[in-house]
């Protein structure tokens, strides 16, 4: 079987490292916070080139705070896209405010910039854009609105640790900016763990307060805050593996550029699979990497009308897939409150039906690969004798 992702592969390539810093932290001790994490902060910000980074007990909450250290209250409206990870939005509502959904690009995938400004209300104090599957949104537009609107960009970053806009690292863009660790993402933590980074130092001192009970001195509490404090052994982990994450995202654009050679041609009689620009019949659309981009291929996704049908084929063929993310957040049972129906935002809806992700880990073989795409032609194959019947 071909995994979707392997953390154990990755695993044996730097268990030397990494048990010996798990090692120092349970000699130290210091399980929360501590030496490791504040290490971890330090070399994090410089790699982003950011002033600040606070560590997190995930992503999840780097969004719930840094929506809250950008001054986002009761009542207020945040932007996010319709097509992304739950939790965007989630943390937004527990931050007390409530999401605005907007439309998603079709082929980048990432916030529609041409769709913001129609979604913005006297309400509105935030946006944020998701750098989804690893590209970065299309961030000067998204800049140039929010700043003629007085709105502060959060970027959700938990998808393109390394990621690049314009030759810039993303998640240092924005005013607060988040990232996850969690253990699939191309910087994981061994458990939970998040950050926000930010070049605003009075955002930074808020996001320290609130995940950590209000207080910066021992059992004095300034603010209501939380428990989010990042874990030592987690803080320690990141070290590790930050200084691998660039040789890993560079070998994921190289699989993602095999898999782009090799699927090319499928189940396209035009020829137009792999532009982006082609849904004719059983065509797959491939990735585009868009001129500003440096994408990190968190996920390799396809598109196909046959989604469900491809998925089981490759699954009946040894390959696991996933699909990120069936149900738009717009339709989530969560927020029915908000009374969205099918229809409200058409481009996450098409593409809830038609996204598949691909195996995609940097430890994976160049034989893995041609079987997944091997697997994938022969789907395609199939479709179109059958349609020729
Ligand atoms: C993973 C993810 C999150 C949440 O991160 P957790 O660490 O799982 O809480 C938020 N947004 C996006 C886009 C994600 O992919």
């Amino acid at each position: 079987m071909i995994p979707f992702v392997d953390l154990q592969a990755q695993y044996r390539s730097i268990k030397l490292e990494v048990d010996e810093a798990i090692g120092r932290v349970v000699e130290s001790a210091a399980f929360i916070l501590g030496r490791e994490v504040e290490a971890f902060e330090a070399a994090f910000a410089e790699y982003l080139g950011a002033r600040f980074c606070v560590g997190v007990s995930s992503g999840t909450a780097a969004v719930q705070l840094a929506v809250t250290a950008c001054g986002v209250t009761a009542g207020d409206e945040v932007l996010v896209p319709a097509n992304t990870f739950f939790a965007t939005a989630e943390a937004v509502s527990t931050a007390g405010a409530t999401p605005v959904f907007v439309d998603a690009d079709p082929v980048s995938y990432t916030i529609d910039p041409t769709k913001i400004e129609a979604a913005i209300t006297p309400r509105t104090r935030a946006i944020i854009p998701v750098h989804l599957y690893g590209q970065s949104a299309d961030l000067d537009p998204i800049f140039e609105i929010a700043a003629r609107h007085n709105l502060s960009v959060i970027e959700d970053a938990a998808q393109a640790h390394g990621s690049l806009y314009k030759g810039r690292r993303v998640g240092a863009l924005g005013r607060a900016n988040c990232f996850s660790f969690y253990p699939g993402k191309n910087l994981g933590a061994y458990g939970e763990g998040g950050a926000v980074v930010t070049d605003d130092a009075e955002v930074a001192r808020r996001v320290r307060l609130l995940r950590d009970h209000g207080s910066e001195q021992k059992y004095r509490h300034d603010i209501i805050g939380y428990n989010f404090r990042l874990e030592g052994i987690q803080g320690a982990v990141l070290n590790v593996k930050l200084k691998h994450l660039d040789n890993w995202n560079e070998l994921r654009r190289a699989h993602a550029a095999r898999y782009h050679e090799l699927l090319s041609a499928a189940g396209d009689g035009e020829g137009g699979a792999g532009k982006g620009d082609s849904d004719n019949g059983g065509a797959l659309m491939l990735p585009q990497e868009l001129p500003y981009a440096r994408h990190i291929y968190h996920l390799y996704v396809v598109q196909s009308d046959e989604r469900d049908a491809l998925q089981q084929h490759l699954a009946a063929a040894g390959v696991q897939t996933g699909v990120h993310y069936p149900v738009p957040v717009h339709l989530q049972p969560a927020y029915a409150s908000l009374g969205h129906r099918a229809g409200d935002y058409p481009e996450a809806e098409r593409q809830a039906a038609r996204v598949l992700s691909l195996p995609m880990f940097p430890e994976l073989t160049a034989a893995q690969i041609e079987r997944v795409a091997e697997a994938v032609r022969s789907f395609a194959g199939s479709q179109l004798s059958a349609a020729r019947v």
